[in-house]
């Protein structure tokens, strides 16, 4: 039997807010981003890539238990979610559920921070039937000091993929004075509308559901000051991206 928590930290069977209809959610270990408000802390640390041998078992096994659900799918029009972490970091094992899950025709989503090679993103967003990409922040330094890593990348990736007319919906975390500040916003308004043909976001606001966790792990938790947004400061921020024309949703 495979370790597979070594390579997917986490199973969330029955979930309804990442991707269309009820899913199973996949969370892939490993992430080359640090932001400082993840719920998933656990997921940072990367595997060694040259210890990877033993993924299409793995594969199997995830199949087994995502086939439980098929009824579930089937009736709700949902499928499976492949989050994380960063599913990307792990191309190998991602490709081999996508192709598995497709010959099943079951519906894919994959759940990206964009922070990956091109190559390996737009192999991913070809297998599967639709991408949720996180938008986070518009200005290189606060997106370096929060999450870790430059903007580019996530930037360049999203432009390419809209070129490609990727089916992709974005995602927005509105942490409070954070990504929550009107300079964020107009930037991320304004690189989205000048660069691609996305209008659908998805705001995921803050809450404080991962504070146990980050005490569990011993590990700091630099939100812990930060109070969850206000239904209307929620609201107010929905509201500017729907007069900019962006179709909104809110909680996945
Ligand atoms: S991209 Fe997601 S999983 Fe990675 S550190 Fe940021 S919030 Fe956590």
């Amino acid at each position: 039997m495979p370790n597979v928590s070594k390579y997917i930290f986490k199973i969330q069977r029955f979930s309804i807010h990442d991707g269309p209809g009820i899913r199973a959610n996949l969370f892939f270990q490993g992430c080359p981003l640090s932001c400082i408000w993840c719920h998933n802390p656990e997921s940072q640390k990367m595997l060694d890539s040259k210890k990877n041998s033993d993924i299409q078992s793995v594969c199997d096994a995830l199949m087994e238990t995502i086939q439980k659900d098929l009824i579930f799918f089937d009736e709700s029009g949902g499928g499976v979610t492949f989050s994380g972490g960063e599913p990307l970091c792990q191309p190998d094992l991602l490709f081999a559920l996508a192709d598995s899950c497709k010959a099943l025709e079951i519906h894919t989503c994959l759940d990206t921070s964009g922070y990956a090679p091109f190559s390996i993103l737009e192999k991913a967003s070809r297998k599967v039937d639709m991408v949720l990409y996180d938008v986070k922040l518009a200005i290189d330094g606060t997106h370096r000091k929060y999450t870790g890593q430059p903007l580019g990348p996530v930037f360049d990736n999203l432009t390419r993929l809209s070129d490609q007319n990727t089916n992709l919906l974005l995602r927005w975390p509105l942490i409070p004075d954070i990504t929550d500040t009107q300079e964020n916003i107009n930037g991320i308004i304004e690189f989205v509308k000048n660069n691609t043909r996305y209008r659908d976001i998805n705001i995921l606001p803050f809450h404080k559901a991962a504070d146990g966790k980050y005490e569990r792990l011993s590990l700091k938790n630099k939100m812990g000051k930060i109070q969850i947004p206000s239904e209307q400061s929620i609201r107010k921020t929905a509201s500017i991206f729907k007069f900019h024309g962006f179709n909104v949703t809110l909680n996945g």
